[in-house]
């Protein structure tokens, strides 16, 4: 989305953006931490503000461009979805405001950490991985002044505040994020003020779980059908980004679910969950989610918030999340290995790979180089069999999102558009065999890495048609072919193999539900 407020990472927005005849929004680029997003809804002269900032001087640019752009309006009623610093701790520098918070929220305000705890970790000694951390994350804020008022209005579930004409629906929806999460909605406009409970392009922090509460958060926020959502953090969205933050969080759920049932401790099931979705930023954050996950179901939690953070920022520094088997250097190849990536072949991926340094994929098998000789050949044989290239692709692709193998992913798609398929394609991989896009064959064979993926197996009604469309050789190879790529999967997410410096943003859309 561009827009006035689209600045470059670490800038202010100078404006409201406006949403609708009676709400703005305030959204601060990239929505890592701190980095907090408020709401106005307005009628006239009387005007309702979701949420303040970090600190004194970014709650002062904000008020001041609120100032400039709607001088004869006033703040009567300020709302604060959640206890956290990053919503309340400018709430002093709006006067006269009634403050609107849960019951929940209110206790929780009385409790939260203050500047004077945050500066505390600031002060620790410089190599003291929180403290580093901590020192990078407060750098653009300045807490000095900080004295927020108690709220001086509680409500329970929902309340409808009039704005002039207009009405806010202020609702709380948590525990999730915080105990006591509340939303904003805003019928006239189909604007939904989010708060916490909505993170975009940012991985989210559960403080407070449960997550199924935060599930059930997000399904009656998209219950609401609203046209525009603001996030607590991240850019606008709509319903469709309300519904993959949900997905991200059910997939969150499940992965650390499994984990705990195979008794795995909690730091090291924060660094085995591969991101929902790379491109997010401080994928770090996992850890405190995982932590309450945990602690609600009775196990190692950590003791406090700086034992998690202490795990937060050394996922965040690689610590933590080091590759299992590191790819070897390629000096050190032993020849029979050097051999095997020595190859006549064409196709895909043979061609990248001439030329350049072995990949980390390649790298790391090569620590087993019998085996690494003996496997290669079938990898360059399947890039370069009877199958259409196209078709090739398609079918690696879909085995990547299946499996969150986005190594896989980031690999292939290049590869996937240099033998003629479209990002238009590409997205179609991700929405799936049923999407409209696909001409018999190709929803055959999406439907066929699908049938794999989940029961080992093909359908007899699925093989009767595949049989249709391809010939025995192919059937065969596109069995080999995603039996293959499960294979690499196996490999890039249990050897946790490090990306490649040739791949630079990943472009993996996520794993996709159906
Ligand atoms: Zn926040």
């Amino acid at each position: 989305m561009t827009n006035e407020y689209s600045t470059q990472p670490g800038d202010q927005p100078r404006t409201w953006r406006r949403l609708g005849a009676h709400t703005l929004a305030w959204v601060l680029p990239g929505g890592a931490w701190g980095m907090s997003n408020a709401g106005l809804v307005m009628d006239g002269a009387t005007a309702l503000l979701v949420d303040t900032q970090f600190d004194l001087p970014h709650t002062r640019t904000m008020l001041d461009a609120l100032t400039q752009q709607l001088p004869n309006t006033s703040i009567d009623v300020l709302v604060n979805t959640h206890a956290d610093g990053d919503h309340t701790w400018g709430n002093q520098l709006v006067s006269g405001a009634q403050i609107t918070v849960s019951e929940a929220t209110a206790k929780e305000m009385a409790v939260s950490p203050t500047p004077a705890d945050l500066y505390a970790l600031l002060d620790l000694p410089t190599g003291d991985p929180l403290g580093d951390y901590m020192t990078d994350l407060n750098q653009p804020f300045d807490f000095t002044g900080i004295a927020p008022p108690p709220p001086t209005r509680e409500f329970h579930g929902e309340l409808g505040i009039a704005v002039g004409d207009t009405n806010a629906q202020v609702m709380q929806l948590g525990p999730a994020h915080t105990s006591g999460d509340t939303v904003v909605w805003v019928p006239d406009d189909g604007v939904l003020f989010a708060g916490d409970l909505l993170f975009v392009g940012v991985h989210p922090v559960m403080w407070s779980g449960p997550i199924q509460g935060w599930i059930e958060a997000c399904k009656q926020m998209e219950a609401l059908h609203p046209s525009i959502v603001i996030p607590g953090h991240g850019p606008i969205t709509d319903a469709a980004g309300l519904a993959e933050f949900r997905r991200y969080l059910e997939y969150v759920q499940a992965e650390t679910n499994r984990r705990f049932d195979q008794g795995m401790p909690w730091r090291d099931a924060a660094a085995d969950i591969p991101p929902f979705n790379p491109a997010w930023t401080n994928p770090e954050r996992i850890a405190v989610t995982v932590a309450t996950i945990y602690r609600d179901r009775g196990g190692d939690a950590p003791g406090g918030f700086n034992e998690v953070m202490t795990t937060v920022a050394n996922l965040a520094n690689g610590t933590l999340r080091r590759p299992r088997v590191a790819p070897l250097p390629a000096q050190d190849m032993t020849e029979v290995a050097r051999h095997a990536l020595d190859t006549t072949s064409t196709g895909g991926l043979a061609d990248r790979q001439r030329n350049a340094p072995p990949l980390n994929i390649f790298a790391t098998l090569a620590r087993h180089p019998d085996l690494f000789a003996a496997w290669m050949p079938l990898v360059w044989q399947l890039n370069d069999g009877v199958l259409p290239a196209a078709d090739r692709e398609i079918v690696i692709l879909r085995t990547a999102l299946r499996c969150g193998a986005h190594y896989e992913w980031d690999q292939h798609a290049p590869v996937a558009h240099a033998v003629g398929l479209l990002s238009s394609d590409l997205a179609a991989i991700v929405r799936g065999p049923a999407d409209a896009h696909w001409a018999p064959r190709q929803r055959a064979l999406l439907r066929l890495v699908d049938e794999l993926h989940a029961t080992t197996t093909v359908s007899d009604h699925l093989w009767q048609d595949l049989t249709t469309h391809c010939d025995e050789r192919e059937l065969i190879e596109l069995i080999m072919l995603v039996g293959m790529y499960h294979q690499v999967a196996f490999a890039l997410n249990a050897l946790r193999v490090p990306t490649d410096a040739c791949v630079g943003v990943s472009t993996f859309p996520g794993i996709p539900a159906n």
